[in-house]
């Protein structure tokens, strides 16, 4: 029996990184997939997942857009009769601008993928998990939601928002079963991050990516997904309204 057997699931940003090793694994484990992503990446994410023997379906749909999110969910409802959970893992980095130039525009396009995106799968989800009377909602936020460091402002700020957003919507979901956390994962090893590693490996200076955590090493997806896969499961059916790093010891120190 697997440890989400029989659950249908929704996952965003499933085309690459987290999302796609999450889709692997929670179809592992008995899930029923609904794969969002606005690439062609959720295509092969759903071949990988059939190969292995899972059963997702792929959507492609922009995670900020409310339509589209209406449009996933009523996906869900069609294809497996339920809804049990959604990871809300899409997410874009916008780089490293200086602030000076930064514009609005540059914001407003952060937040709406980071910070609306979240809001919207919430908006959409609670009202099926609610009326069923059970149901997990997991959003991923980031260690730069935690403490200053190196990423840019605005994505920073989105997924500090991120982790408000889940604490507040625990007290909203009071009473109704339904559970909602954040992962906030350190440097792993992604399509976001690409640059970073291919730039290090140029330079020759790979052996110093990660070295800022105890365990001095960036992380991989799969070690995102494992703690997703608790936290969507039963396993963690006292698990609510927390934030939690995914990061090898960074925040720690
Ligand atoms: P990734 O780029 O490999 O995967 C992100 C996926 O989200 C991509 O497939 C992308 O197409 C998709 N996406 C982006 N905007 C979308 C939208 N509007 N609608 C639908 N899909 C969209 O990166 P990843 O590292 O796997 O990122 C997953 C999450 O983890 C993101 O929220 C990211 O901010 C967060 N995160 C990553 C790191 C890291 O070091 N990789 C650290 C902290 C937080």
């Amino acid at each position: 029996m697997g440890r989400l057997e029989g659950k249908s699931i929704i996952i965003t940003g499933a085309g690459s990184g987290i999302g796609r090793a999450a889709s692997l694994l929670f179809t592992k484990e008995g899930a029923q997939l609904i794969a969002v992503d606005r690439t062609e990446g959720v295509q092969e994410t759903v071949e990988q997942v059939r190969k292995a023997g899972g059963t997702a379906e792929a959507v492609m749909a922009d995670a900020g857009s409310e339509d589209d999110v209406k449009g996933f969910v009523a996906k869900a409802l069609s294809a497996y009769g339920k809804l049990d959970g959604i990871w809300a893992n899409a997410g874009i980095s916008g780089g490293l601008v200086p602030l000076p130039e930064q514009t609005p525009e540059h914001w407003q396009e952060i937040l709406r993928v980071n910070l609306i995106g979240p809001f919207l799968a919430i908006k959409h989800t609670m009202p099926h998990l609610i009326k069923q009377g059970h149901g997990a909602i997991l959003c991923t936020a980031s260690v730069a939601g935690l403490k200053s460091g190196a990423s840019g402002h605005p994505y920073a700020a989105s997924k500090a928002g991120v982790i408000s957003l889940v604490q507040t919507t625990a007290y909203s979901l009071s009473g109704t079963g339904v559970r909602i956390n954040a992962v906030c994962p350190g440097l792993i090893e992604t399509g976001m991050t690409k640059p970073v590693f291919d730039g290090a490996r140029a330079r020759g200076t790979d052996h110093k990516i990660g070295q800022l955590n105890p365990l001095k090493r960036a992380g991989q997806p799969h070690e995102l997904a494992t703690m997703g896969l608790f936290l969507l499961s039963d396993e963690a059916s006292y698990v609510n309204g927390q934030a939690f790093p995914v990061d090898g010891g960074l925040t720690a120190s």
